[in-house]
């Protein structure tokens, strides 16, 4: 959630850092936990703190102006802003004198500063990785398979991911003692409060080995390219994503997944409206007076429809059922037919003196060289 540093301390854009500290000293006092027991107090008393120790460094401060505080949320986690940022001399710094009672183990820093990293063992998960594949209107409406080359990375097939080199044994990580983190305490004025982080040497597996794989070099993992077999569901629509479990980067705990995102190719003959497809068909211009049989092209194929005498140019005609089947469910969209009335650019002489003799009657002349009398 977006928070707004400055109405949390209630201080003006343009507070100077006394202003600022000056606000922070009253509100701390105020929420700390040791003395205001109302429920909420320990949070907000955390977002105070959260807020001070933007604000208080010009550069953070700076960076969250231009940013926002939408932005700067999404871009630093709870540990880059409180980096450097040491409760104990602040409180010192603005002569705050709390009789500290014994936090122990629960401390509202702990609670305060174990959110953010990750407490204990960070897992190693493999990326994600997506593949963009163009298919075409048919096989969207069908469904297909298709088989696609994909480059990741996969588990070493010579030390089994451990990244030991083969022959040579795996350890327990001296620096955390097979823990996978390391501890460090600081005593503050609250008590002590520990904050845990990945051990640095083992990445957080608790082992070493004693020489890396010669294959990966201690990564435990190789680039493969691989040949993926992928079934697209009927009705898929386009920007649709399908996701390969496992399928994607390497990772010692857990593989990153395989996105297939769909791109549905422009058809020639179809545009597709969510599970409707349209279509345009031309018709003779006295097929459209007389009315008939057309022939109209549908995703299974040439059908035959009947048009009725006197349709007009850019007439909609539903054919139910012959859309795409819904990706989900069982409805079928429709095919809807717009028709274009076709103009005969040359005629025959017959042909014209018909027209002709069409034209006559509607104008109201019955033969040849009568004289004009009717309004149209
Ligand atoms: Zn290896
Ligand atoms: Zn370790």
């Amino acid at each position: 959630m977006p928070e707004d540093f400055y109405k949390i301390l209630g201080v003006q854009k343009n507070a100077s850092i006394e202003d600022i500290k000056k606000a922070y000293r009253e509100l701390a006092l105020k929420y700390h936990p040791d003395r205001n027991k109302d429920s909420g107090a320990e949070e907000h008393f955390k977002k105070i703190n959260e807020a001070y120790a933007v604000l208080s460094d010009p550069d953070k401060r700076k960076r969250y102006d231009m940013m926002g505080s939408e932005a700067f949320n999404r871009s630093f986690s709870e540990e880059d802003i409180f980096r450097g940022f040491n409760v104990n001399d602040i409180f010192r710094d603005l002569g705050i004198n709390i009789n500290m009672s014994d936090f122990g183990g629960n401390s509202p820093f702990d609670v305060f500063f174990s959110s953010g990293a990750g407490r204990g063992r960070n897992a190693d998960i493999g990326q994600d990785i997506l593949y963009k594949m163009g298919i075409t209107l048919h096989e969207a409406a069908e469904g297909t398979t298709k088989e696609i080359y994909v480059k990741h990375t996969a588990e070493c097939d010579r030390c089994e991911g451990s990244g030991a080199e083969p022959g040579t044994k795996l350890v327990r990580c001296q620096q955390c003692d097979g823990e996978g983190y390391v501890r460090s305490v600081r005593n503050s004025f609250f008590g002590r409060f520990e904050s845990v982080t990945t051990c640095p040497k083992c990445g957080g597996s608790g082992k070493t080995y004693e020489k890396p794989c010669r294959q990966c070099g201690g990564k435990g993992s190789t680039v493969k390219s691989e040949n993926v077999k992928v079934t697209i569901p009927q009705g898929i629509r386009d920007g649709m994503r399908l996701r390969l479990n496992g399928m994607g980067d390497f990772g010692k705990d857990k593989k990153g997944d395989l996105y297939i995102e769909v791109e549905i190719r422009k058809d020639k003959t179809f545009t597709r409206e969510e599970d409707d497809i349209y279509t345009n068909v031309q018709v003779p211009f006295y097929k459209a007076i007389l009315g008939g049989e057309i022939e109209v092209p549908t995703l299974s194929g040439i059908k035959r429809i009947k048009i009725e005498p006197g349709t007009q140019p850019n007439s909609k005609i539903v054919m139910r059922g012959e859309g795409i089947k819904s990706f989900r469910g069982s409805t079928k969209g429709d095919e809807i037919v717009n028709v274009i009335i076709e103009m005969p650019k040359t005629l025959s002489k017959r042909e014209e003196e018909l027209l002709k003799e069409y034209r006559n009657i509607r104008e109201g002349n019955s033969g040849e060289g009568r004289k004009f009398f009717g309004i149209l």
